[in-house]
């Protein structure tokens, strides 16, 4: 049994990664500030003797009295609306946040985990993306302040391991989706279902044939949880390479929920990538990882929590 502490531990991947953990039998300590999550993720956690939550902004250091063998460190607004909204804390939180979380690591002699992004390849040039391409990105755009904190965040995961400071492993998620995304945190896939819920239109951005690999929630965070046990300090790619344009699975949505729904077209956000799917072929060789559901499958369980009392705006 190790000792974990989550940031970010209340986020749509922080609260199933956190569970994750306790279904292995692991001590989990979650921080989160609640700035684009939200406390009914882990309520389900209230009883469970595995998890205690603090409320903290790790952009204002953190503490921890005990003794630490992993830091996973999943704390940042994540979809482009929301990023959008809070600029200055991405770029802190990716920054100073995992700054905080890696100085916490080099104290504890614990393992460091970053949550990065396939952002780190921008409007990438080459397709499926490997964990060795460099990336395309624009360091003077909207989607900068996101792009760039996971970059610095990598970077200084990097630093750390090269100078002996602090073990590190680095996830770069790609799109990922399930029950617990916020019914508007402005993401394709929760927006496509509501609004088919809702009866309203479906709001495809640009011609819709820009495309995503859409990663169902469950096999996302096995990923996560064996890179963090296993011993690869390199950028990982953790995803699900089944690519398809937004107009295919804004149609799959449809069909499943409200055949007759409008889709219309609106504009494209500004650096937009064209596409993105995942080189994974890392993962399955050093980690035995590969996504197991059906996109289907993972879009069936995630209409049903949003037809659910559960979901939160
Ligand atoms: N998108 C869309 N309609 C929406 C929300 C998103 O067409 O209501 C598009 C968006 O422009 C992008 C893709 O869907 O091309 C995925 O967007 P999302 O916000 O889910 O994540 P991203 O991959 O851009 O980080």
């Amino acid at each position: 049994m190790a000792e974990i502490l989550v940031t970010g531990a209340a986020g749509f991947i922080g609260s199933h990664f956190v569970d994750e953990l306790i279904r292995d039998g692991h001590n989990v300590y979650g921080v989160d500030n609640f700035i684009t999550s939200t406390p009914a993720n882990i309520s389900h956690l209230d009883d469970e003797p595995l998890f205690r939550f603090t409320e903290r902004d790790i952009t204002k250091g953190i503490e921890f009295p005990g003794a630490l063998d992993y830091i996973a460190n999943l704390a940042s607004p994540a979809s482009p609306v929301d990023y959008y909204e809070y600029p200055l804390e991405t770029m802190l939180v990716g920054s100073v946040g995992a700054y905080h979380c890696l100085e916490l690591a080099r104290e504890k002699k614990a393992v460091f985990l970053q949550a990065s992004t396939s952002e780190v390849y921008g409007d990438p040039e080459v397709t499926p993306q490997p964990e060795s391409y460099w990336g395309r990105v624009n360091s003077f755009g909207p989607r900068a302040c996101y792009d760039e904190a996971k970059r610095f965040a990598e970077a200084l995961a990097y630093t750390y391991r090269a100078k002996e400071w602090a073990e590190s492993r680095i996830a770069r998620i790609f799109n990922t989706f399930g029950p617990r995304m916020r019914k508007n945190d402005g993401r394709a896939v929760p927006n496509f279902i509501n609004q088919a819920l809702a009866g309203e239109p479906i709001t495809v951005y640009g011609d819709g044939s820009q495309t995503r690999s859409f990663c169902y929630i469950n096999d996302l965070v096995e990923g996560l949880a064996r890179l963090l046990f296993s011993p690869v300090t390199t950028p990982v790619n953790i995803g699900n390479p089944n690519e398809m344009t937004i107009l295919d699975i804004a149609e799959q949505i449809r069909e499943k929920i409200n055949p007759e729904s409008e889709i219309v077209f609106l504009p494209l956000p500004e650096n937009d990538p064209k596409q993105r799917k995942p080189d994974i072929s890392k993962a399955g060789k050093l980690l035995g990882w590969e996504p197991k559901w059906a996109l289907e499958d993972g879009l069936d369980k995630t209409i049903e929590y949003f037809k659910s009392d559960r979901p939160t705006a």
